[in-house]
């Protein structure tokens, strides 16, 4: 699907529940979220329905993602759908690990190519903190299941918080020397918990390169990833600096995001909607909208100056 401004729109992020089994400070209240109507959220066959009309319309790259993907009840069966759609060359998930230990050999067979986790800190009890509920062990644990299955490359999502884990840089890029691992520093977004978090937690991820001169930044594989690689010399692994605020990849933009009640986000940075839920409902022709919306994907993000998205993360996937 090409857009107006000649992307090739290819690649669908799903987030096929906003609830979680943690409670990441920066991302949900401790109290949960206010749980969506049970018949507004997407059900498994119409997540599939609308995943298969975007592979017909020419998606080749998916990622599931939440909420915390895991904890939605029939999530293998839906893998298992998505993964023997004819035409997907990448399928991906975001998860926060915690119950990959269990799932991730079945993860693989049911047809899903790799993972993408979160990981704040590396530090046991710094873990517990960020997330308030969160075993570290579990992580680590699911994480070399995943190894071991192949659910490979793995990237490792961090998100930098000022006063929490900038110490901890070093140590994160280091996981990169010996390892075919990615470590992605994310920028802090002022959405979800963070929104009223003081300026000195929001800091640049120019500080992973201030504190490890060794990076060396080198060219993109694939132009449409939103960060930006380096490597240490003779690293195996990759880092990546993601700044998901600045559009500097806005030109080269190949996605569209669906949410857990159904709604498609052309633009992350963007408040526009698009209800597909209901026209997947009322038996509308949701490939003449879905092209509809396609073409009418914004150039960029179209927020004011120091304006962020309403919905917060964990609605929408990252
Ligand atoms: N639960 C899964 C996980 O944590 O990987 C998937 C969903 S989570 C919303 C996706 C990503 O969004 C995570 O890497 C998380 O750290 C990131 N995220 C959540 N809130 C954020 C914020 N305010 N700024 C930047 N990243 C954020
Ligand atoms: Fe859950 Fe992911 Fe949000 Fe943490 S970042 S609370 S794991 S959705």
């Amino acid at each position: 699907m090409i857009d107006s401004y000649g992307r090739n729109i290819n690649y669908l992020r799903i987030s096929v529940t906003d609830l979680c089994n943690l409670r990441c400070r920066y991302c949900m209240p401790e109290e949960g979220i206010t749980k969506i109507q049970y018949n507004e959220i997407l059900r498994l066959e119409e997540i599939y329905e609308l995943a298969k009309t975007f592979v017909s319309l020419g998606v080749n790259k998916i990622r599931i993602t939440g909420g915390e993907p895991l904890i939605r009840k029939g999530i293998l069966n839906l893998i298992e759908n998505i993964g023997k759609l004819e035409g997907i060359k990448d399928f991906a998930m975001t998860t926060n690990g915690i119950l990959l230990k269990k799932y991730a050999k079945d993860l693989k067979s049911a047809g899903l190519n790799r993972v993408n986790v979160s990981l704040d800190t590396l530090d046991a009890k710094k873990y517990y903190d960020i997330t308030k509920v969160g075993s570290h062990k579990d992580v680590l644990e699911g994480i070399e299941e995943a190894k071991r299955v192949g659910l490979t490359p793995i990237k490792l999502n961090t998100v930098l918080v000022g006063g929490f884990n900038d110490t901890e840089i070093e140590d994160f890029v280091n996981l990169t020397k010996n390892e075919e691992i990615d470590v992605r520093f994310i920028e802090l977004m002022p959405i979800g918990q963070a929104k009223d978090w003081s300026l000195d937690k929001f800091i640049s991820n120019k500080t992973v390169l201030e504190k490890v001169k060794e990076l060396k930044e080198i060219t993109k594989e694939d132009v449409s990833s939103p960060a930006n690689y380096y490597k240490l010399p003779n690293g195996k692994g990759r880092v990546g600096l993601i700044n998901p605020i600045s559009c500097k990849f806005c030109t080269n933009c190949n996605r569209v995001r669906l949410t857990a009640d159904g709604k498609v986000k052309p633009c992350l940075h963007s408040n526009d909607e698009i209800d597909l839920r209901s026209a997947l409902r009322n038996g509308e022709d949701v490939k003449k909208i879905i092209l509809n919306l396609i073409k009418n994907k914004p150039k960029e993000h179209n927020l004011e100056d120091g304006e962020y998205i309403k919905r917060n993360m964990i609605a929408i996937g990252g």
